[in-house]
C-alpha cells in the first residue's frame, strides 16, 4: 500500500525538519541570523506523525533541519523511529532511516546515532580547503570538525556516506576536481547540487548556478567519467571514475528537474507539511493533532494534502513565485 498524489507519483520518503536552528550560515541558505523563525515540537509528535505516514506506505525517513545534531535527545528520537515497523505486505520491515547534517557535531554522534538504528548518513560540505570552507559556512574552524565527522561515521559504519556540496559561481566552483580527489581518496560518494532559488539573502540567479553540464565537462579535465544506472525516484544522477575508484553524483533540479519522479514529503520543525519546496502554502498537521485527531483522521488530512502535491516547480520561468519558507526552514 502507497500513498499516491494526483499525478500517480508514489510518496516514500518523508523528511523530518526537527530544528530550524543552524550553527552555520552558508552563503547558499541563510543570511546569519541566530534564532529559530518557526521553533520545534516535543519529538514524540514527530514520532507520531512518521508513524501515521509509516502506516500510509512511507519506507524511508530523513532527519534534517536547520541543523538536526542541534537537538538533545536526537539519538533516542533515533531509536523510537528503528522501532516503527511497515505494515503488513511489506513483512514488518523496518524502516531506512537517514539523516542530514553540517557534520560538525558528527564525529561524537555518529557512534552513539548508529548504535540506535540510523541506516546513513548525508553530511554537507562546500568546499575541501579550510579557508574556503570558512567563507562558505561563515564559521571559522569548522573544516576540521566536519572531515572528522565523515570519518567517525564511515567508521561506525553509517553507510552509504554522502558528502553533499552546493555549488555558487563565485564561491566554489573551483572545488569540483578537488572534490573528485576528495571521493577517490576518502571513499565517499560526493554529490553536487545545483543551487537553487531558496537562500534567505535572495542572491539567487541563473547566472549563480554551476549546471550538471559544467560539472560533468570539469570533471572530465581530471579523469573520465561513466554513467552509473540509476533509479527513477533518485535524485541524483551518478557517475564513477573509469579506472573504478571513486563515485560522484549531481543533483540538477534546475538545468534537468527531476519533479515527474518526485517521491517526497516534508514535515517542518512546527509541525507543518510541504509537499513541495517551492510550495507557497504548508498544510498544518500539528493544528490537526491540537484540535485532538485520532490517528484516523490525520491519515485522511495526509490523503488529502498529498493531492495537492504540485506538478512541478518552476525555477527560471517567467511566472515563477518564491516559496513561503527558505530551505533552513523548511528541511533539505
Ligand atoms: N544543516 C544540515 C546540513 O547542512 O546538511 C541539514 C539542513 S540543510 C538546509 C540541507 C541541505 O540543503 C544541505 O545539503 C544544503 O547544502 C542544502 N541547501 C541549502 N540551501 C540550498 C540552496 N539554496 N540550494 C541548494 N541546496 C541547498
Amino acid at each position: 500500500m502507497f500513498l499516491h498524489d494526483k499525478f500517480g507519483r508514489a510518496i516514500t520518503d518523508l523528511r523530518i525538519s526537527i530544528t530550524d536552528r543552524c550553527n552555520y550560515k552558508c552563503v547558499y541558505c541563510r543570511t546569519g541570523n541566530e534564532g529559530a523563525l518557526y521553533g520545534d515540537l516535543p519529538f514524540e509528535d514527530y514520532l507520531r506523525m512518521a508513524r501515521v505516514l509509516v502506516g500510509m506506505g512511507i519506507t524511508k525517513v530523513r532527519l534534517t533541519g536547520g541543523e538536526p545534531l542541534l537537538r538533545k535527545g536526537v539519538v533516542d528520537f533515533v531509536r523510537e523511529l528503528a522501532e516503527l515497523r511497515r505494515p503488513n505486505g511489506s513483512n514488518g520491515e523496518p524502516l531506512d532511516i537517514a539523516l542530514t547534517t553540517n557534520g560538525h557535531m558528527l564525529a561524537e554522534l555518529a557512534q552513539p546515532l548508529k548504535d540506535a538504528g540510523l541506516s546513513r548518513v548525508t553530511v554537507s560540505m562546500d568546499a575541501v580547503d579550510p579557508d574556503r570552507f570558512a567563507r562558505i559556512t561563515r564559521v571559522p574552524n569548522g573544516y576540521d570538525n566536519v572531515l572528522a565527522g565523515i570519518r567517525a561515521a564511515r567508521r561506525a559504519g553509517l553507510w552509504p556516506l554522502k558528502v553533499n556540496c552546493v555549488l555558487m559561481r563565485g564561491f566554489n566552483e573551483d572545488q569540483i576536481i578537488p572534490f573528485g580527489m576528495f571521493a577517490r581518496e576518502e571513499g565517499v560518494t560526493v554529490r553536487f547540487i545545483e543551487f537553487m532559488p531558496l537562500e534567505e539573502g535572495r542572491t539567487w540567479a541563473p547566472s549563480t548556478v554551476v549546471t550538471l553540464d559544467e560539472i560533468l565537462a570539469r570533471m572530465a579535465e581530471y579523469r573520465p567519467l561513466v554513467e552509473i544506472p540509476h533509479a527513477r525516484s533518485e535524485t541524483a544522477r551518478r557517475y564513477r571514475f573509469e579506472d573504478g575508484v571513486g563515485e560522484i553524483g549531481i543533483i540538477a533540479p534546475v538545468s534537468h528537474p527531476f519533479c515527474g519522479h518526485c517521491s517526497r514529503i516534508r514535515i517542518t520543525s512546527d509541525g507543518k507539511i510541504r509537499t513541495c519546496l517551492f510550495s507557497v502554502w504548508d498544510h498544518d498537521l500539528h493544528a490537526q493533532m491540537r484540535r485532538g485527531a485520532s490517528d484516523e483522521d490525520l491519515a485522511e488530512f495526509i490523503q488529502g494534502v498529498v493531492q495537492k502535491k504540485e506538478e512541478r516547480h518552476h525555477i527560471g520561468e517567467a511566472d515563477f513565485v518564491p516559496a513561503s519558507r527558505t530551505m533552513v526552514h523548511i528541511g533539505g
